[in-house]
């Protein structure tokens, strides 16, 4: 993906803001920081990119022009909004260095999927293991393979030889897709259900556990 830009983007005084939380079209107010670098900070959000000038040829003539240095533009999707928060910042590096290290990327996603185990049971373990007990727990089958393809691909990545995702760029953005598929169906479906189940009338949930301890 070309990060170059000339003219009216780079030195323009309104552009799209090139963070994905604002993406606003917005007024930017520029400033020299170094020789050929310079910030424009977003009215909107107050975020400040980073751009280095060059001179882009134009035919016989030049012109100056700018190469986005930050942020650091990603495909990658956004965490689910129910990821637990203490492992926002290991998904969100992930998204960062995603363009520039797929293999690191995946070696994050991991981390945020060991994390994730140890959340759902509520202990630390070897995340192999936990993932065998989440099983036992009655783990839908999808889930389970979602989180063993980001367990194992995480793990190559960090292994050279059997797979190396520099290759695949592509096979690191579906582990960003498969995390966010985790969290709905381990955290936002149970929590939903849960909710619902919660607004029953209390007769009725009286008369439920009663049929379940007759069942047992
Ligand atoms: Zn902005």
């Amino acid at each position: 993906m070309s990060r170059d830009y000339s003219p009216p983007v780079y030195e323009a005084e309104r552009f799209h803001c090139p963070f994905s939380k604002c993406g606003a079209f917005a007024h930017m107010n520029w400033r020299q920081i170094a020789n050929d670098v310079f910030t424009a900070e977003c009215a909107s959000c107050n975020g400040k990119s980073i751009w280095r000038e060059y001179l882009a040829k134009t035919g016989i003539s030049y012109q100056k022009a700018g190469t986005l240095l930050y942020p650091v533009a990603t495909l990658a999707p956004h965490h689910h909004p129910d990821l637990p928060e203490h492992i926002q910042s290991d998904f969100e590096e992930a998204r960062l260095i995603c363009a520039q290290s797929p293999r690191a990327a995946a070696a994050l996603l991991r981390l945020c999927v060991q994390k994730l185990c140890n959340h759902l049971l509520g202990k630390e373990g070897d995340i192999n293991t936990q993932i065998g007990e989440l099983v036992k727990n009655g783990l839908p089958i999808k889930v389970q393979k979602a989180l063993d393809s980001v367990r194992v691909i995480g793990n190559e990545s960090v292994h050279p030889g059997t797979m190396d995702l520099n290759d695949t760029p592509e096979l690191a953005l579906v582990l960003f897709r498969l995390v966010n598929l985790i969290v709905q169906n381990c955290i936002t479906d149970p929590n939903e259900a849960d909710e619902i189940f919660g607004s029953l009338p209390a007769n009725k949930i009286k008369g439920i556990e009663i049929r379940d301890k007759g069942t047992k």
